[in-house]
């Protein structure tokens, strides 16, 4: 047996030793990058998963604004069609719904067509603040959003959602708030002004960095379309720094992959960014979360130097044990991995309870389908709250032919009509009774629009349904308390009117009697009296035939009326209360005045509102220096009628407010603040106008008409 000489075994064995120590060192050092490798990936995955779950949050606080912005538009509409009960409930429960602190809602604002704000909320404290009317008054300068970028997207752009800049010139509550604003139009579908929801920018951030992101990287919400920073969370310092540039480096990679992750070196401080981003699609906006590469890697590279101080032992020991320790090592980092993955699937479900708990307390159910050419509807989602809202589970809801016949049978041809017309017009929004399970009625507001189009196939609608049974009963009842009052204001007049001619029925009536009692009656008085008794018949049956006119609905066709006829109409019902109030009034109406369009029975309304208040004003005035003067002269395509009255003025301080409903400054009980807003209503249906203003002598309202166009 040969034997090696002792100089080359020891040779050999270093040789094998040197061998042995570099494949440790080889095999640590592709360990360690593995493992760097596999850390990176699931911060990144990470950092991803946590901006998808901030995008939906983000998304259902949306959904939450789009309820808002529905009732905004029906307070529109009622507006517009002169329906102030109505518009006043809806705003009563705008304000009860922006004032919940589950949306973190900072205020909401109205606009006009011109981008004047007519009406806002303030969200702060949920102490339930009034809305107040900020457009034109006096003591605010009107506030104006037209020169604000989204006012001016969503007038070009309509079935938009746009989103501003906090600190805007809009402030609600002493807070910036982020707007986020939509279009509202009119019964013709045309741009009507916007509706903006502020919501507050440090609910936002604490929302989009939940708790536990918060020591370890920054998200920020951006606008993609011109790269500014919405929203941004507060963040560690490291991290901080990479604002903009690694926004702008994100935002590039975005422009392709609309969700993803990706590595970012921010050139400003040399340092990796592990970012994660997704977009929040109804708004065009994107959440980024970036987490700083150093902080989120430590713990790796921790292990990464006792992996080497390790590999050094091995090497220096001999190297047989070794294998073991790397496989141990090697089981650890898999079950580290599971447990990173396990960690990372709990937050998307716990962000999922979140969305579904954000969802339940949302006051409208919201769906999102596919309608046909025919007007069926195939749905692709629905809020699970459909049960609370509608009284229907969102998987039980009946398919489109048993949904029509569930619906009131009366109204069941306009819901078919007004899923087919979706697809024509644009968005609409119908209200109409249906049937739960139980058999129960429920009152709901259906909003819907189209959102894309499949060419003649159809298109991709969204659209909510909202519980408005209660907010139902509220309008009727406002409604009839408001017929009420007025019908009790009126019914004094009246009584009064009635009694003259009555009075003198049964006088006459009474001596022609007497008369025929005399054993030669003469004939020529008992005539004379029974005339008097038709005449005054004639008298009281013309009043009669004012109250049957009032009491018919207003929503009659556009005529030509004489404003003459119509003062002799109004003096009918409210000259005795004048004449009881020792006012003299002065009909100084030319005979040659043409006449102007409109609906003879709202002209008199107007006009018995305006005398019975001049009476009021007077009151206070001795009874000789009780005047009210009727003027009018023809300008242009108007007519324009003066009701002056001499008394003490409107003080400049409510000047603004008097057309306000149910704004009056009289004892309870004797005001309903509602005349004037009827007046103003009234004027506006028919395409006119009502001012006031005070004068030396007294006030003066001013009605504008519009002349019947030359035939
Ligand atoms: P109401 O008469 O029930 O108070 P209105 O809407 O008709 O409701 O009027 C609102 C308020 O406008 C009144 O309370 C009063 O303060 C003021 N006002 C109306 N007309 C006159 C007038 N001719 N002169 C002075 N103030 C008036």
């Amino acid at each position: 047996m040969t034997r090696w000489p002792r100089r080359q075994a020891t040779a050999f064995v270093w040789l094998v030793v040197a061998l042995v120590a570099g494949l440790i060192w080889v095999s640590a050092e592709a360990t360690i990058r593995h493992q760097e490798d596999q850390a990176r990936a699931n911060a990144l995955e990470g950092a991803m998963l946590r901006a998808r779950a901030a995008a939906a949050d983000l998304e259902s606080t949306l959904e939450a604004t789009a309820g808002l912005h529905i009732l905004a538009q029906a307070r529109a509409t009622l507006l517009e069609r002169g329906d102030l009960t109505g518009a006043l409930a809806i705003q009563f429960q705008l304000q009860a719904l922006a004032l919940r602190p589950v949306f973190g809602i900072s205020g909401m604002a109205v606009t006009d067509r011109q981008g004047v704000v007519t009406w806002t909320i303030n969200g702060q404290k949920g102490n339930g603040q009034k809305g107040n009317n900020q457009g034109g008054g006096s003591g605010h300068a009107p506030v104006s959003l037209a020169d604000l970028p989204y006012f001016g997207l969503l007038r070009d752009t309509p079935a938009t959602l746009a989103v501003g800049q906090p600190r805007s010139t809009l402030r609600f509550a002493d807070r910036p708030g982020l707007p986020v604003a939509r279009e509202l139009y009119d019964r013709q579908g045309q741009f009507a002004g916007i509706s903006v929801v502020g919501l507050d920018t440090q609910a936002l951030a604490r929302q989009i960095a939940r708790p536990d992101l918060r020591q370890q990287g920054l998200a920020v919400l951006v606008r993609p379309a011109d790269g500014q920073v919405l929203v941004r969370s507060p963040a560690t310092d490291s991290a901080g720094a990479a604002e903009p540039a690694a926004v702008a480096a994100v935002l590039a990679l975005a422009r392709t992959e609309p969700e993803g992750r990706a590595p970012v070196r921010n050139p400003g401080t040399g340092r990796w960014l592990l970012t994660g981003w997704s977009g929040v699609e109804p708004a065009g906006l994107l959440v980024t979360i970036a987490l700083d590469a150093g902080t989120a890697l430590a713990d790796t590279r921790r292990e990464a130097a006792i992996i080497r101080a390790v590999a050094t032992a091995l090497s220096l020991l001999d190297i047989m044990g070794g294998g073991g320790l790397l496989l141990l090592r090697a089981r650890r980092r898999t079950a580290e991995a599971l447990a990173q993955a396990r960690r990372a699937q709990q937050a998307t479900e716990a962000a999922r309870a979140e969305l579904e708990r954000l969802v339940a307390s949302l006051p409208a159910m919201v769906y999102h389908g596919d309608l046909a050419a025919d007007g069926t509807l195939t749905s692709r989602y629905i809020t699970a709250n459909a049960a609370q809202v509608i009284g229907w589970p969102h998987d039980r809801l009946p398919p489109r032919d048993t949904f029509l016949a569930h619906v009131d049978p009366g109204l069941g041809q306009e819901v078919a009509a007004f899923f087919a017309g979706l697809l024509k017009g644009g968005p609409d929004t119908l209200e109409y009774r249906m049937a739960r399970p139980d058999g129960s009625w429920v009152w709901l507001r259906h909003h819907a629009r189209v959102v894309a189009r499949h060419g003649e196939a159809g298109g991709e609608v969204i659209g909510s349904l909202a519980d408005i049974t209660e907010e139902r009963a509220l309008r009727a009842q406002a409604a009839i308390s408001s017929q009420l009052a007025s019908l009790g204001e009126m019914a004094g007049g009246i009584a009064h009117e009635l009694n003259r001619p009555l009075a003198v029925m049964v006088m006459a009536a009474h001596n022609a009697l007497a008369a025929l009692e005399d054993p030669e009656p003469d004939l020529g008085t008992v005539r004379g009296r029974l005339e008097r008794i038709g005449e005054q018949g004639v008298r009281a049956n013309r009043i009669i035939h004012h109250l049957q006119a009032l009491s018919r609905p207003t929503n009659e066709p556009q005529e030509q009326v004489c404003l003459r006829s119509a003062v002799e109409g109004a003096m009918t019902l409210a000259g005795g209360a004048l004449r009881q109030a020792h006012v003299a009034v002065e009909n100084l109406l030319p005979p040659d005045l043409p006449p102007v369009l409109g609906q003879v029975v709202a002209i008199e309304q107007v006009l018995v509102n305006l005398f019975t208040n001049a009476r009021d004003a007077m009151a206070s005035r001795p009874p000789d220096a009780r005047r009210l003067r009727l003027i009018a002269h023809a300008e242009g395509g108007q007519v324009v009628m003066e009701v002056a009255d001499s008394g003490p003025g409107v003080p400049e301080a409510i000047l603004s407010r008097i057309f306000e409903p149910f704004f009056t400054t009289k004892a309870a009980g004797q005001g309903t603040g509602l005349g004037l807003s009827i007046c103003h209503a009234a004027m506006r249906e028919m395409g006119g106008g009502i001012t006031a203003r005070n004068t030396p002598e007294g006030t003066v309202f001013r009605l504008t008409f519009q002349r019947v166009p030359a035939a």
